[in-house]
């Protein structure tokens, strides 16, 4: 296991994991309101705050390269500001979908799979082209078939509407697979469902000669919930398939010293699991990135 070179200024951090290089892009900030739940504040000391009072967190999504396939884990792009969460908080672009595969020296029609771990649509917001066509017109795309009819009947939502059609023109290009479970993708790649944030929620796990890396998607949003993974910082989610899940993958990562990222780290978004006296921490590998 090594870490590539002094990328401190990029928003494209590289991971080698065995075999796989593992690029983690820093997509885009949220604004977020500084929320409580349960009488615990999910800002910790490491916790970036904005200009305006606002916590600041990241947007992240994974490129996987390997010899046999290239593999995009939540890619997503935004042309300009917009307000997410009902208008509570504000997400500022970073870096654009094809400005980071540039720089991950990925062409779009080399992307053999595109997993997507769940269905909120700060995740799914680079499938489709400005025609309305297919990014990654080879890829197959994985999508939690849980997910579906939550999707479905957020449409209300004039923004997820336009997910909805993504998803559609994807599935009407003939490459929408809907996942149940765990599924293996390539012989270093596993899908494995979690729930808890959503009811198909889904992480994935790289594994090459002997190296690991996680990617947990939204199973945490913030370190607090890695030190109290009992905590579950926001509202309305499957607070017991959550901690199970965060139990079981928060003690692989440490055990196995694995590289991991959760979509809402702020960048650099690597990190490691530590644990000891029995309770999981949280360590960012990189002081943070100011937008
Ligand atoms: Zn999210």
């Amino acid at each position: 296991m090594r870490i590539l070179g002094d990328q401190r200024r990029s928003r494209v951090t590289v991971r080698t994991v065995g075999a796989i290089r593992c690029g983690l892009v820093d997509a885009a900030r949220i604004h977020w309101p500084l929320v409580e739940r349960g009488g615990r504040s999910w800002k910790s000391a490491d916790t970036p705050i904005a200009p305006d009072g606002r916590a600041e967190v990241g947007v992240n999504w994974l490129c996987i390269a390997g010899p046999e396939a290239t593999i995009l884990v939540d890619p997503v792009s935004w042309k300009e500001p917009v307000q997410v969460d009902e208008g509570a908080s504000d997400l500022y672009p970073m870096i654009s979908l094809s400005r980071a595969l540039n720089r991950l020296g990925v062409e779009p029609s080399a992307v053999t799979h595109v997993i997507l771990t769940h269905w909120h649509i700060d995740h799914l917001a680079g499938l489709i082209d400005s025609d309305g066509n297919p990014c990654f017109p080879a890829a197959t795309h994985y999508f939690p078939a849980a997910d579906w009819q939550p999707l479905v009947e957020a449409v209300a939502d004039a923004s997820e509407e336009q997910i909805l059609s993504a998803m559609r023109a994807v599935d009407a290009a003939g490459q929408l697979v809907l996942t149940e479970g765990d599924l293996e993708i390539s012989e270093e790649v596993t899908i494995h469902w979690t729930g808890g944030e959503t009811p198909g929620h889904q992480v994935v796990h790289v594994v090459s000669d002997e190296d690991e890396a996680i990617y947990l998607g939204d199973l945490v949003h913030f370190p607090n919930e890695i030190s109290e993974p009992s905590w579950v910082a926001v509202e309305w989610r499957n607070d017991p398939e959550l901690r199970a899940a965060r139990e079981y993958w928060l003690g692989h990562a440490a055990t196995r010293a694995a590289h991991v990222a959760f979509t809402h780290g702020r960048a650099p978004a690597w990190g490691c699991i530590e644990a000891e006296g029995g309770r999981f921490s949280w360590r960012y590998d990189e002081e943070p990135h100011r937008a």
